[in-house]
């Protein structure tokens, strides 16, 4: 069943790809597994999966520690919101950060990070479509906030990351993901080496991907429909 929902999610990232002229290797899935259990990722990674991504920093921290026998063949993404007093603990625990929202974050995370692990892989999220109820940084504050969390010595800044207001056309949809693109060209532009766009969920993966998505988060259409909000 599993194994089914991420050949079709696979299916749909390969014809977005063809469709937009990219190669399909440019696009890398993050299985987004929050309010599922270890057993789903259990079957995920029995269909060839490696990366997941979680929202909550305790949940996901539950999964890795039911997951240590698989630990050196995952890669675990934090795609939630994250405060300072749990900033250690993601430090220790996650490959990747996609929720970077403010300077503070990532010097702790920085600081944070345990020498025997490689650097910390951080993107900073981006307020795209300018909600107020939403977090991210807004598009103006970016390029300020990139220039200094790149000079971190124990993170790397990958890339940006953002969360759009839904939409329902497809235009509607490729809109903030074309403007997430640009402010990325902006940054590049200004000499920092960032190679990551995550962005595209399971409604609106064919339109990030169109306007450039390096990593899709996708969970419902893999898993199904959370019980819980999320
Ligand atoms: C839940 C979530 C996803 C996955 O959403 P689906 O619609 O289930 O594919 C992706 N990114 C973030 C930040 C999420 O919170």
């Amino acid at each position: 069943m599993i194994a089914d929902k991420l050949r079709q999610v696979h299916e749909r990232v390969a014809r977005a790809c063809t469709q937009a002229a990219r190669p399909v290797q440019s696009v890398t899935l993050l299985v987004v597994s929050k309010t599922f259990g270890a057993d789903a990722v259990r079957a995920a990674v029995a269909a060839g999966e490696h990366r997941f991504g979680e929202n909550y920093v305790l949940e996901g921290v539950a999964k890795i520690a039911a997951l240590a026998d698989l630990r050196d063949r995952l890669e675990w993404h934090l795609i939630g919101p994250l405060q300072s007093n749990k900033t250690r603990i993601v430090a220790g625990q996650f490959d990747w950060v996609h929720t970077v929202d403010r300077l503070k974050i990532a010097q702790r995370l920085s600081e944070q990070r345990p020498a025997h692990l490689p650097p910390l892989q951080l993107c900073l999220q981006v307020n795209i479509s300018g909600e107020a109820s939403k977090s991210g940084l807004r598009p103006g504050d970016v390029p300020a906030v990139a220039q200094a969390v790149a000079a971190l010595p124990r993170v790397t800044l990958r890339g940006l990351m953002a969360i759009p207001e839904p939409a329902q056309d497809f235009a509607a949809q490729r809109a903030p993901h074309r403007a997430l693109h640009g402010l990325l060209q902006e940054l590049r532009a200004r000499g920092l080496g960032l190679d990551t766009l995550s962005m595209g969920m399971s409604a609106d993966l064919e339109a990030a991907v169109m306007e450039g998505a390096t990593i899709v988060r996708v969970g419902s259409a893999i898993f199904g429909a959370r019980a819980t909000p999320g």
